[in-house]
């Protein structure tokens, strides 16, 4: 064969292949849609009269309204379809993805015809998955009374469910816990946030094809940022209402088979410092905490994870950061299994037909003992609830600041402080969370933060409005402390440390750790690796990190069991530049 005959035929084969993986001829079924997510519209146009929001009836609402039972009925209605494969039945009305996707979209029209500004309808994509070519996502959309106030939020979940095989129609895929429980959630919420109003719009999102590749969300996200849609906030909701460990889900957030966990759930978003998606895990946490959980009868603990996803596994949130928005994604504490059906021996219920809604435990025909805990489930719709909201209804953007370090401690400067507004500022040093928060009241500088010598700290600052509400944070600052170097620093002091591996404190949590490296001159293609070793010297891992930054950093995939001192040096051109100490507890 000549060369000619060989690249046409590559081309050819090329070709194929992106056509199997393209997504083209993007649509609404409602244009109005569109026109609302592009804040292209009147308000008058969907209501009249009163419109400010009221943040104590939103909160009033979420915590009386949010119900158990209404999450119940949401999982017996998506239960019946018994296949929910993106390439299943869309023809038949009792059974297949596409009756389940008109009765999503019905339950959406329902609460339409409570508040008729709530719009509904499929967002649809061309794509050959599982041998189907037309795919559809599902949205309820609750426009925004001002148009002024820009980016919408929103709230999603996957419908598609799996058996052990990736498109087997065929089977038995209730998909209950994954994601039956995140459909639940997004439906409940849509129920009841849509009786309130708020400046900014609200989009609920059911998507498709998750489990062959993430493909509905991406649909949506590479079409947002096409018609530069502005998107403040993704939630994610994925495996989200079961308590219950599998045996090969794993530790600690799920100790052993069997074992429950009502009272935490786990938000997973990509990068360690100045990221937009940790930004919002930790917005998502703060709102919790300041509005809603004093007054829940039983608390949730929110654990900011720190990788994208559990390792070697996605979820609908990734496409939306990829494009270049803040996205996070929402995940019980115990799950059951680890999604690797088809592994030898797996018994556990994600991704194979086990993944039911419950058992009949004294056999009188009726399901008395459910795998979907719809309490904890109702807590989980609550902190996706009073996020939203606030992000919907709270100040537009947090201000400009200077951070100063004087050698005393640290000043935060607002640049252009607004007399009708406070400033909330957070700051971080070793962790994912804010270890302290501040409020400034009717000044423009906070100069009395204590620090201690040679650490880093992190700041970002959101604009507070008269009720307490917070905006977006900002984007972080850092700023090195300087100090007497520690011990294992003074071999490099000689020769003016210029690079310096941050403090970190693994969370017992978490299977992830980041390590980040500060470097005064950063350059392109300056590498340099970390060496983890344990107490004997041995080689754990090492780990290459790109030094091109002022602060860069690289995901250390450490797993559950690891346990003690252990010790992280950064090299760079052979020379040893830094250690710093990791202590698993
Ligand atoms: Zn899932």
């Amino acid at each position: 064969m000549n060369y000619i005959k060989q690249f046409t035929l590559a081309l050819a084969l090329a070709l194929m292949v992106c056509q199997l993986f393209a997504q083209s001829n993007f649509r609404f079924s409602d244009p109005n849609m569109l026109q609302i997510l592009k804040g292209q519209y009147a308000p008058s146009q969907y209501y009249s009269g009163q419109t400010k929001p009221n943040k104590a009836a939103i909160k009033q609402a979420l915590l009386s309204q949010t119900s158990s039972d209404s999450l119940l009925q949401f999982l017996f209605g998506l239960n019946q379809f018994r296949n929910r494969n993106s390439g299943s039945d869309t023809l038949s009305l009792t059974n297949g993805i596409g009756a389940a996707r008109n009765w999503a979209l019905q339950q959406f029209q329902r609460f339409g015809q409570a508040n008729p500004a709530f719009k509904s309808g499929f967002f649809s994509f061309d794509q050959q998955i599982c041998n189907i070519g037309t795919h559809k996502n599902v949205l309820g959309i609750l426009p925004g009374t001002d148009t002024s106030q820009k980016g919408f939020i929103l709230i999603e979940a996957h419908y598609d469910s799996r058996c052990e095989t990736v498109c087997d129609t065929a089977c038995e895929a209730r998909g209950m816990e994954d994601n039956g429980s995140g459909v639940a959630l997004v439906l409940e919420l849509a129920r009841v946030l849509s009786s309130q109003t708020y400046p900014r719009t609200l989009v609920f999102m059911l998507t498709t094809a998750e489990e062959q590749g993430l493909d509905g969300a991406n649909a949506f996200a590479v079409f947002a940022k096409t018609n530069t849609l502005p998107i403040r906030a993704v939630l994610n909701n994925d495996v989200i209402g079961g308590i219950i460990c599998g045996k090969t889900a794993s530790p600690p957030g799920c100790p052993g088979e069997n074992e429950i966990d009502s009272l935490q759930v786990r938000i997973f978003s990509a990068g360690a410092n100045y990221s937009m998606p940790k930004g919002l895990a930790r917005f998502t946490k703060l709102s919790f905490e300041e509005e809603l959980l004093a007054q829940m009868p039983v608390k949730t603990n929110i654990q900011i994870m720190n990788a994208e996803d559990r390792i070697g596994r996605g979820g609908d949130h990734i496409p939306f950061r990829q494009q270049g928005y803040a996205a996070i994604r929402l995940t019980s504490a115990n799950e059951h299994g680890d999604a690797n059906a088809s592994a030898a021996g797996y018994q556990d219920r994600q991704h194979s037909t086990r993944d039911v809604l419950g058992k009949d435990v004294n056999g009188d025909g009726k399901l008395d003992s459910l795998f979907v805990s719809t309490s904890y489930l109702k807590r989980n719709v609550q902190i996706n609830g009073i996020t939203s909201a606030m992000l919907a209804i709270g100040p537009q953007n947090p201000p400009e600041f200077e951070l100063i370090n004087d050698g005393n401690g640290l000043s935060v400067k607002i640049t252009n402080p607004q007399s009708n507004y406070a400033y909330k500022i957070g700051f971080r040093s070793r962790s994912n969370t804010f270890d302290t928060l501040f409020t400034l009241n009717g000044q423009s500088d906070l100069k009395t933060y204590h620090v201690k010598k040679d650490s880093f700290y992190f700041v970002s600052i959101a604009t507070q409005d008269a009720e307490g509400t917070e905006s977006l944070f900002s984007l972080e600052k850092y700023v090195k402390v300087a100090g007497v170097p520690p011990t294992s620093l003074q071999e490099n002091a000689a020769s003016g440390k210029t690079m310096q591996l941050l403090p970190v404190s693994p969370n017992p949590i978490d299977e992830t750790l980041s390590l980040s490296v500060w470097v005064q001159n950063p350059k392109l293609g300056l590498v340099g690796s970390l060496m983890i070793t344990d107490l004997q010297g041995r080689i754990v891992k090492e780990l290459h990190i790109d030094l091109n930054k002022n602060i860069n950093e690289v995901v250390f995939e450490h797993g559950f069991s690891t346990k003690g001192l252990y010790h992280c040096s950064l090299f760079v051109a052979g020379e040893k530049i830094d250690t710093q100490r990791l202590w698993f507890r």
